[in-house]
């Protein structure tokens, strides 16, 4: 018998429950929410880790990458073995969870977050926690959360200061009212390969997030935070800016879709803070997988765990996934990372 919704002492979730901001009521709410947890780094392991804990129905785990030994300071699911094996993340975390909480369901999705990929991966959901590490991404996760009415948690963190907010479709103020495309263009020089980022940023802002998203499944959007705030953890820094809904906002004033509706997939995108490209081919390409793991093996030496095949050549790491998918490591050079692609995956 599951002890998901019982009330009382033993149940896992009763020092939960007794929170009277949750009770019984808004247990039962979260066991029957879906919340989206789009992208596994710092931000968000530290997420999916309390939401699994506090028994949300459905944790659906999506990231495009795999665990690297640089991830174990911070992203607090994986260990040394995941990135030995170099596991995809979600795969990772899914394993890694189902041993905290066997009691709830989760999806593990190995994709890219594209205009192709996030109305599927935002099916059902009750809630979006935004773990990803750029803007494009998350303009994206914008348009379409608010095309579909769905609250969304924004988050941040680099160096020694993070920056989040909630985005309730029609009631707070969306990405793109608090950030024009300018100031977001500002931002992407910085990412935690040039300058890092503190543990305890993620962990904070993760935290942050995971509440957020609880109030939106217990229902209690009212209490959803209005502002954009900001932590500065070494000058002992929080601000929130005060955050208003712009009419004239080209997403959730005149609702265009300009990055959803544009519906084409990208080709390559330069991984934050991994010198690596990720390829995606055109959902037209159909790749043999068992073909191409046969090619490779006469003359490479190939890593396999079951999600992915791993090989070295012409001096750059490669990763494929059997959808086509692909990550070349050692160059921020799109040309250079297709030319890689077409040479040993085809297209
Ligand atoms: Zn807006």
């Amino acid at each position: 018998m599951t002890t998901a919704n019982t009330e009382g002492p033993a149940s896992r979730y009763d020092r939960q429950i007794r929170v009277k901001e949750i009770g019984a009521a808004g247990q039962a709410r979260i066991a029957a929410s879906v919340a989206v947890v789009a992208g596994l780094g710092a931000l968000g392991t530290t997420i999916a880790n309390l939401l699994a804990r506090a028994g949300v129905g459905t944790l659906r785990l999506v990231d495009r990458d795999v665990v690297e030994r640089t991830n174990l300071q911070r992203q607090c699911l994986y260990d040394e073995e995941d990135a030995a094996q170099s596991l995809p993340k979600a795969q990772a975390a899914v394993a890694h969870l189902k041993r905290v909480n066997s009691e709830i369901r989760y999806e593990a999705i190995v994709d890219d977050i594209n205009p192709g990929s996030i109305e599927r991966i935002l099916a059902g959901a009750t809630v979006l926690v935004d773990g990803l590490d750029n803007f494009h991404a998350r303009a994206l996760v914008n348009e379409a959360c608010v095309k579909h009415g769905i609250p969304w948690v924004y988050g941040a963190g680099l160096a020694t200061y993070g920056s989040t907010a909630t985005v309730v479709p029609g009631v707070t103020a969306c990405l793109r009212c608090l950030m024009p495309p300018a100031a977001l263009e500002a931002t992407l020089p910085l990412t935690c390969e040039t300058v890092g980022v503190l543990g305890p940023v993620t962990a904070l802002v993760g935290a942050w997030q995971a509440s957020e998203a609880l109030k939106v499944m217990v229902g209690a959007k009212e209490e959803a935070c209005r502002g954009l705030v900001h932590f500065e953890l070494w000058q002992n820094e929080v601000t929130t800016l005060p955050a208003r809904r712009a009419d004239d906002c080209e997403v959730c004033g005149r609702r265009h879709f300009v990055l959803l509706e544009r519906g084409d997939r990208l080709m390559t995108t330069s991984l934050c803070g991994r010198d690596a490209v990720q390829v995606v081919p055109p959902a037209s390409f159909k790749l043999d997988f068992g073909l191409l793991r046969d090619t490779l093996s006469r003359n490479l030496e190939l890593h396999e765990n079951g999600h992915l095949i791993k090989f070295r050549a012409d001096d750059h790491d490669m990763v494929v996934f059997p959808d086509g998918r692909a990550l070349v490591f050692g160059t921020a050079d799109s040309k250079q990372a297709l030319s890689l692609y077409g040479k040993y995956v085809g297209g």
